[in-house]
């Protein structure tokens, strides 16, 4: 009850009108910082979204995605898309995580191993996998299992850390966290993608386009909706 009330009167100091969330279609004064090395203006005070869950949000409501009857998977889920999505009438959601002993789980996700996805090909409508492959020691299995169960005409997602740098640095021996921290990004993450990223897509069997959103939205617009302007949608297709 105590925290019903906190949340009631923290949700009442943060509401306004200087920054929209696309995804819980909320208001705020500001969005709040985040992440390691800290980002101002990242985090959605109330649904919790990203700049690239929204950017992701907006993108699916550019394309009036996903429509009824469609099949959406969504690998490893951040809450507030997977709300977005599973908002939508009509359509067949599955949340695939892989399951880790010690985590708790929406109910209904799917325990889910990206390099054996357990559903048929030519499958799912759209597939959401964000943030997912960089740590995945065998992503090139990952992507073909995606491309796999995609259908045809259908569209994929799919997100990673990318650097500007021409090619992947990957290298399998390197299992230090501290290490990979410094060389990866991450404590967990087994690479840092480079531009290349979208040849290893196109090499599973994806037609693969990069958007920048932000690029295509007045100034005004990209900060209200508190979006990376050098953030890259990266979409594939079969
Ligand atoms: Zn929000």
């Amino acid at each position: 009850m105590l925290k019903a009330l906190k949340r009631w009167l923290r949700d009442r100091a943060l509401r306004g009108d200087a920054v929209h969330c696309p995804l819980c279609d909320r208001g705020a004064i500001a969005f709040l910082p985040s992440g390691t090395p800290q980002r101002p203006h990242a985090l959605c005070p109330f649904c919790g979204s990203l700049e690239r869950t929204r950017m992701m949000g907006l993108a699916l409501t550019q394309r009036g995605l996903p429509k009824a009857g469609q099949r959406v998977l969504h690998v490893a889920p951040d809450r507030s898309l997977r709300e977005r999505i599973q908002a939508v009438p009509g359509i067949t959601y599955i949340a695939g995580d892989k399951k880790e002993p010690g985590y708790t789980y929406p109910p209904g996700t799917v325990d889910l191993d990206v390099t054996a996805i357990p559903f048929p090909a030519d499958h799912f409508d759209l597939l959401i996998c964000s943030h997912v492959l960089e740590h995945v020691p065998d992503d090139r299995a990952a992507m073909r299992e995606l491309f796999r169960v995609l259908k045809p005409g259908g569209l994929a997602i799919l997100l990673v850390p990318l650097s500007t740098r021409p090619t992947t640095d990957e290298d399998p021996t390197v299992t230090d966290p501290d290490e990979r921290q410094r060389r990866f990004g991450q404590r967990d993450h087994v690479r840092l993608y480079g531009r290349d990223y979208v040849d290893r897509l196109r090499a599973a069997g994806f037609t693969v386009t990069v958007e920048r959103p932000a690029a295509t939205l007045p100034a005004d617009a990209v900060f209200r909706f508190g979006l990376k302007a050098d953030e890259d949608l990266v979409l594939g297709t079969k």
